[in-house]
Formats: structure tokens, sequence, C-alpha cells
């Protein structure tokens, strides 16, 4: 015997289809409290209908939380994207990795996301300067790579599918095949249509899937010459969500805004500037005016010649081209001007030998 007690103050009965009146007589004896459905164990909540957005507030509330507008406002759009990215990566991986999310939950979270990353200052209307599909898509396509909080709940409910084939000698395994009736199917991850309940809504990722024509048998398959399952995003034994979560945004997306560099040896602070100001979405006089914000004058301060655009103030003002020419001269680079910051990085991804001049003696 272990010694393991039941602490009955701890406890709580709960009746399944029993009145109210005839739970309360049980618990009396032992010394529990009756309580209802729904409730939560280990931080999921039972018996409660996720299909439901009501449900997933508490949710959306943390979420508000951790993207708030203080730290909006204290950091850069790098920071910004870095805090959104990590706050999906723990927040609400646990609840997305057994309930399929409704999609306006996921649209509410997608829009505070949105705030986080364009807003600096709470309830003002903010600039959005580059459209969130380019902000999602991963960096492989041209985007920043924040990706989708929809792929990331598919690729953590395709893990299920995963792990009912080749776990399939589980207790869990055993009783989600006996309720939905799934053995001795040829390929049997999948419950009927009209069958009910949290399997049911895992399988619904097949109709997700199949809007970017991705193939269920891709998270497993029955490999009959080696006479096991086999999956693509299987790495060691254990399926990879990033794998997989990386396989549907491609899917998803199409090339943005042509291949970008996001060298690691570079800061994301650096990376994400130039990836703005490649599509000229830096805010500049000429953008600003644009977007309907007044300006005193478009002309550049700094040469009083032209209009003030990202890339000339980057690239053709006189000031620019001067510190870019000393730059190149100390790479030993020889080109002629550049005329844009596109131009100028489709150069530079081509030039790969920098020899940095030996200091003088
Ligand atoms: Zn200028």
């Amino acid at each position: 015997m272990s010694g393991l007690k039941v602490n009955f103050n701890k406890s709580k009965v709960f009746g399944v289809g029993a009145p109210s009146l005839e739970v309360s007589n049980w618990s009396a004896p032992l010394g529990c409290e009756p309580s209802s459905f729904p409730f939560t164990y280990l931080g999921i909540p039972v018996g409660e209908n996720m299909n439901l957005k009501k449900s997933w507030r508490p949710i959306i509330e943390k979420f508000n939380s951790k993207l708030s507008s203080w730290k909006a406002k204290s950091l850069s759009f790098d920071g910004r994207v870095t805090l959104a990215k990590a706050v999906l990566g723990n927040l609400p991986t646990f609840f997305m990795s057994i309930f399929k999310v409704p999609m306006g939950v996921i649209d509410t979270l997608e829009k505070i996301r949105r705030k986080f990353i364009w807003s600096k200052e709470y309830n003002k209307k903010s600039i959005c300067w580059i459209g969130w599909e380019k902000i999602t898509a991963p960096q492989k396509v041209g985007g920043i790579g924040l990706g989708s909080i929809q792929s990331l709940n598919i690729s953590l409910l395709a893990k299920w599918l995963w792990r009912l084939q080749s776990d399939s000698s589980e207790l869990w395994a055993k009783v989600i095949c006996c309720v939905h009736n799934l053995e001795g199917r040829n390929w049997s991850c999948f419950a009927s249509s009209t069958s009910k309940g949290v399997w049911n809504n895992i399988t619904k990722i097949r109709s997700m899937m199949a809007k970017v024509n991705i193939d269920p048998k891709e998270i497993v398959s029955w490999n009959s010459d080696r006479r096991c399952w086999v999956s693509e995003f299987v790495i060691d034994n254990t399926f990879s969500v990033k794998l997989f979560r990386e396989r549907l945004e491609l899917a998803g997306h199409i090339v943005c805004d042509g291949p970008f560099n996001w060298n690691k040896m570079i800061p994301f602070k650096i990376l994400c500037f130039t990836w703005r100001a490649k599509q000229g979405r830096i805010p500049s006089a000429i953008e600003l005016q644009s977007r309907g914000i007044t300006i005193p004058s478009t002309v550049c301060g700094a040469c009083k010649q032209e209009e003030e655009t990202s890339d000339h103030m980057l690239i053709t003002c006189q000031s620019a081209r001067t510190v870019m020419n000393e730059i190149l001269n100390w790479c030993e680079i020889r080109c002629d001007n550049f005329n844009s910051v596109r131009y100028m990085l489709l150069f530079l991804s081509r030039w790969s030998k920098c020899k940095k001049k030996e200091k003088p003696a």
C-alpha cells in the first residue's frame, strides 16, 4: 500500500444525469462539496462546449493581458513581433492542442495580435504598414514568419492522428477506437461525421487541410513494405508540430514579395527595418501623407530637393549616398549607385565576398 489517501476536503462530487439534490445527498456522508458541470480539471474545462466562443473567454482575456498596450508602447516593431510570437507559443497552446478553436475566436486572437503589433496607443487608430498576410507568411516566401493561429491549432491537433496510430496500444487510443468504432478500418483515424465529441472535433482538421491541398495521409499512413505507420513529419519517433505547421503555412501562402534573406547573423531589429524599407513601408513623408496624415512638407529635410520617399531617405539622398559610398569603399565593393533599397538588396544577395580592409598600422 502506498498510504495515499483521498483528501475529502479538496474533493468534489459530480453527478452525470443526476439531480443536484441527489448529488448533495451523496456528498454529505463523504464530507465533500457537491459540484456540477462544467468544471476545470488540470486547467482543462470539462463538460464545457468548446465550440462556443464564450468558453474561450478566459483565453482571450489572458491573451489580451499578455499583449497589452503598455508593453506595445515600450517595444519597437521587432520587439512586438517577437513578443506576439512568444505569447502564441506558450499561452493558448495547451487548449489548442486538444480543442479545435472556433473561427470567431481565431479572428479575435488575430485582431489582438494585429493591434499589438501596429498600435502603440491603446484605442487609437493605428497605421497597419504591411498586410497581415505578409506578417504571418513564412520567411521562406518573403514574410516575417509570425505564423497564423489557425495553422498552429491544426498542427497541434494533427499530432493526435499520428499518436492514435503509433500509440494504438495505449488506453486512451483504445477508448477512442471503441467509442468511435474505428477498429479494423484500413485507415482509421476519422470518426464518422455523425458522431460527436472531442475526437470528432479533432478530425475536422481534415476539411481544413483539404482547403490547402494537403492529404491527411501525409500525417500518417501505413507502409506495407515496412509494415509500420509512417509520417513525413516524424523526427526520432516524435511528430514534429513545427515541421507540419511549416508545411501548412507554405501551402497556404503564395510568394509575397520575392525572397528576403533573414540572415541569423544580423540582428532581427535591422532585418525587420530593411524588410519594411524594401517594401517602402517605413514612415517617410510621402507614405505618411498617402495614409491621410497631415505633413507640413513632403520635401526631404536633408537635401531639400526631392520628395521624401523611403528609397530617397535611405539610398538616393546625397547624405545617404555619402554614407553608403564610404561603406562600399570599406567593403571594397565596386558598383554603380543604387537607386532603390530593393535593387541594393538584390545586388548584395549576389555579392558574397566581403573582405574587410585591414586596419592601417
Ligand atoms: Zn534628400
